[in-house]
């Protein structure tokens, strides 16, 4: 099976003229290090790709991002819609079904183009695509993208042989998919973390970009976030907070400041799920997390219209801000029922 699914991308790959690589809304580093993963990997051996986002890549990962080939969408729309009509084959990693794409969905639901999934959530869209390469037991799409390429009769199982530029993006993705390899580690993340140090993957240097790049105005965000508006539900385990957007005007808020807020409310002893609301004229992001056997992503499809996996998950939510404290605690409430 396996085998065989790679001998069809390598194929697809070949054959393939114009070839699209297409990132979820709200790219994290798992988004961008596959996609510029892939793209780097189809560099080494002289194929052309364009990257597209369907929303801006923080500013902490674009250093990832190849000097040519990336569309983000809005600014580039119109570059967008050529792209996705003129390829004849779309690679869609670390996400599940079209609507990840907000405004693009209908783009790549109409292209006629050969569609291969790449990616590591439950219940992909499979009947949207070619091609799937779907497993739920790794850390990253960067962990299964890692695989998949070693597997190519290029690489044939030597590590050595993927390009410098592609293992920092893998790298990139898997590390800030653990949230630095503190969940959803396996033992296989830790052969790729440890080939990919042994071919020369500077892990400190990308440390240091990723986790020690932030602004003061991120770092002041985030002191006023746990000091003044989290919220503590001891009764239910839980802690949230919320970021209006007076309060992102106030922070001098940009793209992405708000990575890995959600994650802080875990470390108080005996709080196992934590929430995050951000503010923004269409709608409110949800962003949920959990410790052990709590399964957030179905919380999240009960009352937050979205969903992800066992322990990290996120939706939307189309209420008057004000009203999210009395949302999250009513549906906490409901949720700790019956979980
Ligand atoms: P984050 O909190 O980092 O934005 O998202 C965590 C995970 O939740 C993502 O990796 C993704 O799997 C999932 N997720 C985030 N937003 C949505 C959404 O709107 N819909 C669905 N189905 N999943 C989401
Ligand atoms: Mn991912």
């Amino acid at each position: 099976m396996w085998n065989k699914s790679i001998n069809l991308l390598n194929e697809m790959i070949t054959k393939g003229d114009k070839i699209a690589l297409i990132g979820h809304f709200n790219p994290d580093g798992d988004s961008v290090g596959s996609t510029t993963g892939f793209y780097n990997f189809l560099q080494q051996f002289s194929k052309d790709s364009t990257i597209i986002y369907p929303s801006g890549v923080p500013q902490f990962l674009k250093f990832l991002l190849p000097e040519q080939n990336v569309l983000e969408y809005p600014q580039d729309n119109e570059k967008i819609v050529n792209c996705i009509n003129d390829s004849d084959l779309i690679v869609c990693l670390d996400f599940n079904a079209f609507s990840r794409t907000e405004n693009l969905k209908h783009l790549l639901a109409e292209s006629k183009a050969k569609k291969v999934l790449i990616d590591h959530h439950i219940n992909p869209d499979i009947n949207s695509f070619n091609l799937v390469f779907s497993d739920t037991e790794v850390s990253s799409t960067c962990e299964l993208l890692y695989k998949i390429l070693t597997s190519m009769p290029q690489i044939g199982g030597d590590a050595d042989k993927l390009s410098f530029a592609t293992g920092q993006s893998l790298y990139v993705g898997m590390m800030t998919d653990t949230n630095n390899y503190s969940n959803s580690v396996f033992p296989f993340t830790l052969e790729m973390a440890s080939q990919l140090l042994s071919k020369g993957v500077d892990k400190d240097a990308i440390q240091n970009k990723v986790f020690g790049a932030y602004s003061v105005d991120r770092m002041r965000l985030m002191g006023y976030l746990l000091y003044e508006n989290m919220v503590y539900l001891p009764e239910y385990n839980a802690a949230f907070m919320t970021l209006s957007l007076e309060d992102q005007k106030r922070f001098n808020y940009q793209k992405g400041d708000n990575e890995g807020f959600v994650n802080l409310a875990l470390s108080i002893k005996g709080v196992t799920i934590s929430a995050f609301f951000t503010e923004s004229e269409e709608f409110i992001r949800v962003s949920l997390r959990s410790k052990g056997d709590i399964s957030v992503n179905i919380f999240s499809g009960a009352f937050f219209n979205g969903g992800g996996h066992k322990n990290a998950a996120g939706g939307k939510l189309f209420i008057p801000f004000n009203e999210v404290p009395d949302y999250f605690k009513n549906a906490i409430k409901e949720f700790k029922k019956d979980n």
